[in-house]
């Protein structure tokens, strides 16, 4: 809004009292979806972002809305499938990038019971529309699974890091992007909003992913953090297109490229790949896939994960335009523009937020800064 009296300078834009509606800290897929939700509603903004987390950089990128070890829905799936496939092909169309990849999801069954636990699964509400009830046998001889598959309806994959790197270089362009890691204890509230050295916002939103355990304000929530490795292997004999998960998933990624992933970890809270990581990933690869690979790419990130399970969104308890958005776990994808489009509403138009991802629920946890 009112971007006509913004001074452009260089790649950056110069405030002087001009008032933007937001300053969004964090270009992780928090921060891409809630900025793009500002942008469709008219809103000015400006991000300042590091590369501290990498997250959203070194995702598989899936949307899939079934807990494949429990036959389950995720969390407020149906609401979630709504409305990723439009959000994504809007950034597409914006961008002019390709971003989602139609992807079939197979789980791989270990034996006639899990068989059977799929299908009854798919006779269940809400489930009926995303587990497929035939099964689906194997036919790649470089796949060991005699069981076969079931298949989950209305999968993809985004391309994560080129959606970063897209939006980074729009932002950039725009000169409403400033590549700095955000010092909290620059931030002050006046009156009317938020001042951080020469911006001036109605608002300051908080997308740090794990980077949240530097922020004075919000680190009272209990974001746990789960590392997780991932693995790019060239496997030219493979040629499989669907992307399969056994203990572990194997995800297509074109040129005879496939990921391999993911770890879960507790301890560890670097972006460091791991050797022990590496063997658990090709230990298990190995008792499914039959054919020769190479390994030549590894990755690590911290998930933002939280003890409860549910994202981190909402007001600051005592600062009233300081906002997180947070805590989206390992499904960043779907939960993204959900919770992005949640949270504007609240903030504009006074609605409430979903009272399982409210941070107000943690509000006993907060003492005074
Ligand atoms: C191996 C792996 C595989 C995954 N696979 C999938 C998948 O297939 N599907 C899926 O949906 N999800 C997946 N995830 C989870 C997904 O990556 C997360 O849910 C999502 O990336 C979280 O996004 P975020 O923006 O909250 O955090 P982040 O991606 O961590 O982004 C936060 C941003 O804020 C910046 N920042 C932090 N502090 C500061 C500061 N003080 N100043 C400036 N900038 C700051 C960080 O540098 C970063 O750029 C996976 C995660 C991992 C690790």
């Amino acid at each position: 809004m009112l971007r006509l009296f913004h001074f452009y300078y260089a790649d950056y834009n110069f405030y002087l009292c001009y008032m933007l509606d937001y300053l969004v800290v964090g270009l992780g897929i928090a921060g891409v979806t809630f900025c793009e939700t500002l942008e469709k509603n008219g809103k000015s903004f400006n991000v300042i972002s590091d590369a501290s987390q990498i997250s959203s950089q070194v995702a598989a990128g899936m949307y899939n809305p079934v807990i494949l070890k429990r036959f389950s829905l995720t969390w407020k799936a149906l609401d979630q499938m709504e409305m990723v496939v439009p959000f994504y092909a809007n950034l597409e169309n914006k961008l002019k990038v390709k971003l989602d990849y139609k992807l079939k999801v197979v789980r791989r069954f270990a034996s006639i019971e899990e068989q059977n636990l799929w299908f009854e699964a798919s006779d269940k509400k809400g489930l009926q529309h995303f587990l497929s009830s035939h099964l689906l046998a194997n036919e790649n001889a470089n796949i060991d699974a005699p069981y076969g598959f079931g298949e989950v309806l209305n999968t993809g994959r985004i391309n994560t890091k080129l959606l970063l790197d897209s939006y980074k270089s729009y932002l950039v362009k725009k000169g409403w992007f400033k590549n700095e890691t955000f010092e909290h204890d620059r931030l002050e509230q006046t009156d009317s909003g938020i001042t951080y050295g020469e911006i001036n916002a109605k608002n300051v939103i908080f997308a740090e992913g794990f980077g949240l355990h530097n922020n004075p304000y919000f680190n009272y929530l209990p974001l746990t953090g789960t590392k997780g490795e991932l693995l790019t292997i060239k496997a030219p004999a493979l040629k499989e297109t669907l992307a399969i998960k056994s203990s572990i998933f194997i995800i297509p990624f074109g040129e005879d490229l496939y990921k391999v992933g993911a770890t879960y970890k507790w301890k560890d809270k670097t972006n460091i790949p791991t050797q022990e990581a590496k063997d658990e990933l090709l230990k298990k690869l190995e008792t499914f896939l039959k054919c020769d690979y190479k390994v030549i790419d590894h990755v690590a990130g911290i998930r933002p994960t939280v003890t409860d399970r549910r994202p981190l969104v909402g007001r600051h308890p005592e600062h009233k335009n300081f906002y997180v958005l947070n805590g989206f776990g390992s499904r960043g994808i779907m939960v993204g523009p959900y919770a992005s489009n949640q949270l504007y509403n609240a903030i504009e138009n006074n609605e409430p937020i979903a009272a399982e991802m409210n941070v107000e629920r943690f509000r006993k946890k907060y003492t005074t800064v």
